[in-house]
């Protein structure tokens, strides 16, 4: 362990929350299981799924750096629930306050060639990857990493949005369109294609003292470029297992981490593990967490920035979650007369197609 640990926040402190969706809701709920209040900042903080839950909430800009400071001044200590928050938002608020992850996290998890770089730096691999910059640096990336490829934005991409598939270097110029190429600020990373066996994902929460803990590698099936399934836990080799968590604790710790982190890799047919992309906060393959373990990913976070212990881990079963996407929430009147299916809906009003309205977590006994 290295670190110097947080000045410990007790119950009845306020939590600072940057992004109002989801995962800010879910970290609100396990906030005040545990005493805190959350204050929700972020320009759709209105009747947002966040602030239904949260005590306060601030809907204004990114850059209003006066807005910042008045929500700084008025919390304990500040997380986040998007990672993609500008990394001069979190410098701003840092003259005021703590903000757990920091900017050093953000400014490597916002970009997926300073992640690639980040990572590979640890010795851990990654598909092959080239950046471009342009049609015909995408061309001849894929000359360079073979053509079954993936071309993908290297800012702002999720769900499998800013991404286009390749097959041969004749498609460059459709892609680089694909993903908004020659708009400002747009640039582009070519990844070799990874013929995976399975996707995982590990979730590590990391206190200021340097104290980890790690949930076992989970397996996600992916439906549209949109996370489907996800099976805790994986049904990979124990070695597989380990070099997962293994890879995970080495990225969390490098990175200074307070906080959660998710890194999500791919497992090729011979058991290697390679990383895909990690993202800073609670994450949707952890969800299953909520109801199988012991503390949940969202109390992990609570846990981390307030400066408290870490919880357990432990599995108290086997899960299988499942993501209700667009109208798949209607589906809620059967799901609630299920036995043993615990549904979880995010309160949002408007069910559009691949929106994420609540997920579905069923225990299984433990293998
Ligand atoms: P990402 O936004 O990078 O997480 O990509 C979304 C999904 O697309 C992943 O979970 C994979 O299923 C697929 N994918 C992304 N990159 C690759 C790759 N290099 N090789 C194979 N599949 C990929």
């Amino acid at each position: 362990m290295t670190g110097t640990p947080l000045p410990r926040l007790a119950p009845g402190s306020t939590i600072g929350m940057l992004g109002a969706g989801q995962l800010g809701r879910m970290t609100a709920l396990a906030a005040a299981r545990l005493g805190y209040t959350t204050h929700v900042y972020a320009p759709d903080a209105a009747d947002s799924p966040a602030s239904q839950v949260s005590a306060a909430a601030t809907v204004a800009d990114w850059d209003d750096l006066d807005a910042l400071e008045r929500f700084a001044r008025s919390v304990d200590v500040v997380t986040l629930e998007w990672e993609n928050v500008p990394v001069a938002t979190v410098e701003h608020l840092r003259r005021f306050t703590a903000v757990h992850p920091g900017p050093n996290v953000l400014s490597v998890a916002q970009d997926r060639i300073a992640e690639k770089s980040f990572v590979n730096a640890l010795g851990i691999a990654t598909a092959p990857w080239r950046p471009a910059g342009s049609a015909d640096d995408v061309a001849r990336a894929v000359a360079e990493v073979g053509p079954r490829c993936v071309l993908k934005s290297t800012r702002l991409g999720y769900d499998g949005k800013g991404q286009a598939r390749l097959d041969g270097g004749d498609g460059a110029a459709a892609a680089w369109a694909a993903i908004g190429g020659g708009k400002a600020g747009v640039e582009g990373i070519v990844e070799g294609f990874v013929t995976f066996a399975c996707e995982v994902s590990v979730i590590v929460a990391r206190g200021g003292d340097g104290a980890m803990v790690a949930y076992p590698a989970v397996e996600n099936r992916h439906k549209d470029g949109i996370l489907d399934v996800t099976i805790a836990p994986a049904r990979v080799t124990p070695e597989t297992a380990a070099e997962a968590d293994r890879v995970a604790r080495r990225i969390a710790e490098a990175l200074d981490l307070v906080g959660v982190l998710a890194v999500e890799m791919f497992v090729t047919p011979d058991g290697a593990v390679l990383v895909n992309e990690m993202a800073p906060r609670p994450h949707n393959s952890g969800h299953w967490t909520m109801d199988a373990c012991a503390s949940d990913q969202f109390e992990q976070l609570v846990r981390a920035v307030c400066g408290l212990p870490l919880g357990s881990v432990e599995r108290v079963a086997d899960a299988e979650m499942t993501n209700l996407i667009g109208d798949d929430v209607l589906r809620w009147p059967e799901l609630l007369a299920e036995p043993g299916a615990r549904l979880h809906l995010y309160g949002k009003a408007e069910a559009r197609p691949g929106r994420k309205m609540g997920h579905v977590n069923r225990l299984v006994p433990r293998r």
